[in-house]
């Protein structure tokens, strides 16, 4: 017995896939190539909504399934190290923006690039945008002292 290498299903030796389909977007995924900067780009500099559009519109441009250049996206992301919003918590960024001084912040976010392997630049960069994003930023000052008093 041996697999089917794109679905993995086990398949006859003498095969080399399970189907045409499988075949067909084994060579397809090879054929994707996707440069390196366009994945930082979309992972540091969008917000999910313009990533998938520019997905879109590269596959598209290069005649490609979408669904295909997806996943490869989604692999290549995750051995560069980048994360996606929702993998930054929102509990993360409360206790960033509502419970840290800017010096603690600092330390958090340094320590969950250490954790997660990320650059730390980028981290901070794209932080600053999700707080921005879900309303945290500005508030912090005042949220933060606020907390202060009715903890002391
Ligand atoms: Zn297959």
């Amino acid at each position: 017995m041996s697999h089917c290498p794109f679905c993995n299903k086990k398949i006859a030796m003498s095969k080399a896939f399970c189907s045409k389909h499988c075949k067909e977007n084994y060579f397809q995924l090879i054929a994707i190539q996707i440069p390196k900067l366009f994945i930082k780009n979309i992972f540091i500099f969008c917000t999910s909504e313009q990533k998938d559009a520019k997905i879109e519109e590269f596959a598209n441009r290069h005649g490609w399934r979408i669904d295909l250049v997806k996943d490869k996206i989604n692999n290549l992301a995750a051995e560069y190290g980048y994360v996606h919003d929702d993998e930054i918590s929102n509990y993360f960024m409360v206790r960033l923006y509502y419970f840290c001084n800017e010096t603690q912040r600092k330390d958090e976010i340094k320590f969950f690039s250490k954790r997660h392997n990320l650059d730390l630049k980028e981290l901070e960069i794209k932080i600053e945008k999700l707080a921005e994003k879900r309303g945290y930023k500005n508030k912090n000052e005042s949220l933060t002292e606020k907390y202060k008093k009715m903890r002391s």
